[in-house]
């Protein structure tokens, strides 16, 4: 391998792969971007949005971070009880500023996205995370698994259960979303379409969350790609996500 990988990489999308893009590349700068999607996916290398939709430059307005989490609009979060306390949910508190809530705010109110993709993903290390204790030096990701926290299941830890966390965090991220007043008044006018994914990287297939029986569906055998409001259903007693419990 050269001294300087990097340096190389660089020079070759300048020789090899821009000219290919170039007058695509000058309208994007002319015309400025115009996203129909803003893509909130987990940071995780084998995640490849653009493989995955088929999307080029200026096709997706992408925020990534650990686990795909949505942080709460209003920046409040119910903290459940520690394992073993006394059932008492503690009081509403902070969790910080967060540069996937501004991406947010900014994708819908300035680019005006159409579609907003939350994509999970299989063997996802930060939803594990969420049955193992962090290192008291990471006091950021100790509190950012919080925006995940709800997803976990009461239950030994097995394959299944992790896949099920991972698809209850896409549907509780979703939901979380819809707290946010541009995405639901949009959403609520059908202006933004949701779509929930678990991307399960070992078979090459995206399974699409279907709002209306509550689960995921392969891509392959889905009737769509998303869909919304994610409202809860009174007939049926509970959210998407109290479905899938
Ligand atoms: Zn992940």
């Amino acid at each position: 391998m050269p001294d300087d990988e990097f340096l190389s990489r660089l020079r070759r999308f300048n020789t090899d792969y821009f000219p290919q893009y170039q007058a695509r590349f000058k309208d994007l700068v002319e015309q400025g971007q115009r996203p129909s999607t803003l893509f909130i996916g987990c940071s995780d290398s084998r995640l490849v949005p653009y493989l995955l939709t088929g999307a080029g430059p200026g096709d997706l307005f992408l925020v990534r971070n650990v686990g795909a989490f949505v942080p709460p609009y209003d920046g409040m979060l119910n903290k459940k009880p520690e394992a073993g306390g006394h059932g008492q949910e503690r009081e509403p508190h902070w969790v910080g500023l967060h540069g996937t809530a501004a991406a947010i705010e900014y994708a819908v109110l300035t680019l005006k996205v159409e579609h907003i993709i939350v994509c999970g993903h299989s063997h996802c290390g930060g939803i594990r995370a969420l049955y193992d204790e962090q290192p008291e030096e990471a006091p950021n990701l100790r509190a950012w698994l919080e925006l995940g926290r709800e997803a976990a299941l009461p239950v030994q830890l097995s394959s299944e259960a992790l896949r099920r966390t991972e698809e209850r965090s896409v549907v509780l991220q979703l939901e979380r979303l819809m707290d946010y007043p541009m995405v639901r008044a949009r959403v609520e006018r059908g202006e933004i379409s949701l779509h929930g994914w678990h991307y399960v990287i070992e078979a090459g297939e995206v399974h699409v969350f279907d709002v209306k029986s509550g689960s995921f569906v392969p891509a392959s055998k889905a009737e769509h790609s998303g869909n919304g409001p994610y409202l809860a259903h009174p007939e049926d007693g509970g959210g998407p996500a109290e479905r899938q419990r």
